[in-house]
């Protein structure tokens, strides 16, 4: 039997590819709470007086994340920090939304560690829900990815929520494995503008808006995944059907074979996003901020891609009749 190299005590009972460490399941509890901790910390991710609202998908990562910062709330790790968890339901029948069959859980687990939990609906924000939108569109002769919808919508909507509930932070689940993704996806579409975005605060579409952050970005999936296992975390029983036409799922395979060839590949991608950005950012002449010619929004675009999608789908009066409407109720 092979002993945790970190205890010296318990059996050891998973092995960190990237270091080559043996460690008891407690031990890599914890060193997955310090690591999530330290990143808080050293990036200033989360500070005093923050106003913190945490994305819940559903997905166990999401969980995982509600789950870890509020262990750090109830250990007065996190001084001064209000808390919120949130669900945006986008309105199809395969919706994050809808996939989550456990939303009772996640209001318990949000209770337990005393943090609001709110279920915010498309259909109230911009008086459609992503399925009837994908139909407006496909009307028309535009046929736009499930995946593009949500995300453009689900951006716009924490904005627009975010403002009115007065939240300084959204925090998103995204693992290690997503961040080297992202790198990966960026750098095979020769997109230099969004890899200058990447970092802790990025959002290359709305970049002046509320801040993004990403404390679980330094953690593989596998290890959240654990996590979730042993602290009775559900985890997602039905994959998103729109995933597998979404061009991100075969790198995660094509991340996989690299890895078992150069175990820190991951590490490397992030890390080296990480850099180039610094660089491109302090080198290249950013874009500058407009206001979308519609709504007024801050865009790099002329006109943003919110109202560019409601404009093809000939429902740009109708979202910004009802935008207008929220403006005056905040
Ligand atoms: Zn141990
Ligand atoms: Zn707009």
């Amino acid at each position: 039997m092979t002993i945790c190299q970190r205890c010296g005590k318990r059996p050891a009972q998973y092995l960190r590819v990237v270091s080559g460490e043996r460690l008891c399941l407690r031990c890599l509890f914890n060193s997955v709470e310090d690591k999530v901790l330290k990143t808080i910390r050293r990036y200033r991710l989360i500070k005093p007086g923050d106003y913190v609202a945490v994305a819940i998908s559903g997905g166990k990562d999401s969980l995982v994340l509600l789950y870890i910062l509020g262990k750090f709330l109830q250990r007065n790790l996190l001084k001064d920090v209000k808390i919120e968890a949130f669900t945006i339901n986008e309105g199809h029948p395969y919706s994050c939304f809808y996939r989550m069959s456990k939303r009772e859980y996640v209001k318990e687990l949000a209770s337990k560690f005393g943090i609001e939990y709110n279920v915010y609906h498309f259909k109230d924000i911009f008086g459609v829900t992503a399925i009837e939108l994908a139909e407006s569109l496909s009307k028309r002769g535009h046929e736009v990815h499930m995946c593009t919808i949500d995300g453009v919508l689900r951006r716009r909507a924490m904005n627009i929520i975010g403002r009115r509930r007065g939240w300084t932070k959204i925090a998103t689940a995204h693992n290690l494995d997503d961040e080297a993704q992202t790198v990966l996806m960026n750098v095979l579409m020769g997109n230099l503008s969004r890899l200058s975005w990447y970092g802790l605060y990025e959002d290359a579409e709305e970049k002046d808006l509320i801040p993004r952050i990403k404390p679980l970005k330094y953690i593989r999936e596998e290890e959240i995944a654990i996590y979730a296992y042993y602290h009775g975390i559900p985890l997602m029983e039905l994959e998103c059907p729109y995933v597998v036409t979404n061009p991100r799922y075969n790198l995660k395979f094509t991340l996989a074979t690299l890895e078992k060839e150069m175990p820190s590949v991951k590490y490397n991608l992030v890390s080296f996003g990480e850099k180039l950005s610094a660089i491109l950012r302090t080198s290249m002449q950013q874009e500058s901020l407009r206001r979308c010619r519609y709504c007024g929004a801050t865009s790099a675009r002329d006109v943003c891609r919110v109202c560019e999608l409601f404009e093809k789908a000939g429902l740009l009066e109708h979202y910004l009749e009802k935008t207008r409407s929220l403006s005056l109720q905040s």
